[in-house]
């Protein structure tokens, strides 16, 4: 048995990243690379040991949220092309172009500005925001939005070298979302085959997300942006996925105590749970300052010994309790804990338990929480 030496860590099986890549691949039209999403330290994974193996998987692109994520790429991937998704300070135009990375531009106020700051080319590609109301150039017809970049291509800091937007509702297999999506596909492609006729042939052009990229992969799409599939989670938990995919993070944690409570007894803050009667209780060594949410009070549960145990009372800062009754095994201090993971006890199933989703389970986990490298 492997020492535990953690109070609570993720265990990022890189592995079951391996397998997800390929499985993804395996869908992606020929023409179209896959650009890996890392943004918010590869959703809470930890990015220099999921880019490091990510760069050995051959993959080339890489999509961070702002700068400094940018830099922390680049410091593992010295040769791969990097491209910041948001909004970067215009100030920040010779770092980019120092570092070679790709930014987004967003505005043509913000085009003119990275033409302000810059001190040599910056590499970009445009955004058009296509029904995701967030950010990028606005426009209902090709012409609208071409009228608007045209004055890009004028500006000579900026290397135009893409044009991308992003899906509002992709995830999604209602009708109406189908048709929104196949609508903004329609108009970012309208825009792109516009610009080549006006003699702008842009080498990339992209818009798909995880979702639509395993759901509807469109071979017209030069990069195919992957985040959550590729860390194992569905885009929607609720729609199964068609790839075979597994989930890289599994958090884990260890019991510092087990005691047996009788009827009338009561755990934890606030004595929102008072014990039915003779219980086997076992606290956990993990809180919502690990990122554990405090809403799965009363709600979630924990696998020990493999069976899925029941929070009993308010989850902690640090700790948490779980009721082990019916673990047959002993459950005894320094025991192994599973929180969430590649097991029957989802990110995705907590997720639905309190009303977010995958995404926010495993980019929650905090700081403290070690990230434990495992290749099995
Ligand atoms: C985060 C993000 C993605 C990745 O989305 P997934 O659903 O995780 O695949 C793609 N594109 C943009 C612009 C994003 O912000």
């Amino acid at each position: 048995m492997k020492k535990i030496l953690h109070r609570a860590w993720a265990e990022i099986d890189l592995s079951a990243l391996a397998h997800n890549i390929t499985s993804v691949r395996a869908v992606l039209p020929e023409q179209t690379q896959l650009m890996a999403v890392v943004k918010a330290n590869a959703y809470g994974h930890g990015d220099e040991a999921i880019c490091r193996k990510l760069s050995e998987l051959g993959v080339h692109w890489f999509a961070v949220s702002n700068l400094e994520e940018a830099l922390s790429v680049r410091r593992v991937c010295p040769d791969a092309e990097i491209f910041i998704l948001g909004y970067t300070p215009p100030e920040c135009a010779p770092e980019m172009a120092r570092h070679n990375i790709i930014q987004g531009v967003i505005s043509e106020e913000y085009a003119a500005q990275l033409q302000q700051y810059a001190d040599a080319p910056v590499r970009c590609h445009i955004k058009l925001d296509t029904g995701m109301g967030r950010i990028g150039f606005q426009g209902k017809t090709a012409d609208t939005y071409v009228q608007q970049l045209l004055p890009l291509f004028e500006m000579s800091r900026l290397k135009i070298e893409g044009l991308y937007t992003h899906f509002a509702a992709a995830d999604s297999p209602d009708e109406e979302d189908v048709l929104y999506t196949a609508e903004q596909e329609k108009r970012i492609l309208d825009v792109y085959d516009r610009l080549k006729e006006l003699g702008y042939a842009l080498p990339h052009v992209h818009c798909m997300n995880s979702a639509a990229s395993v759901c509807k992969p469109n071979p017209r799409c030069t990069l195919a942006r992957i985040g959550i599939v590729m860390y194992g989670l569905a885009p929607n938990y609720l729609v199964p996925v068609p790839v075979d995919i597994k989930p890289v993070m599994t958090f884990k944690s260890v019991i510092s105590q087990v005691k047996t409570v009788s009827e009338g007894d009561c755990i934890s803050y606030g004595r929102t749970y008072t014990a039915p009667g003779a219980r086997r209780i076992a606290t956990v060594t993990a809180g919502y300052a690990d990122g554990y949410a405090r809403l799965l009070s009363g709600k979630g549960r924990a696998l020990v010994h493999g069976v899925a145990c029941p929070i009993v009372g308010r989850v902690c800062m640090d700790q948490m309790m779980l009721d082990v009754t019916d673990v047959t095994e002993p459950v005894v201090s320094g025991d192994e804990v599973t929180l969430f993971g590649d097991c029957e006890i989802t990110a995705d199933w907590l997720a639905s338990l309190y009303g977010t989703i995958g995404y926010e389970i495993i980019c929650g986990i905090s700081k403290r929480v070690p990230r434990l490298v495992v290749e099995e």
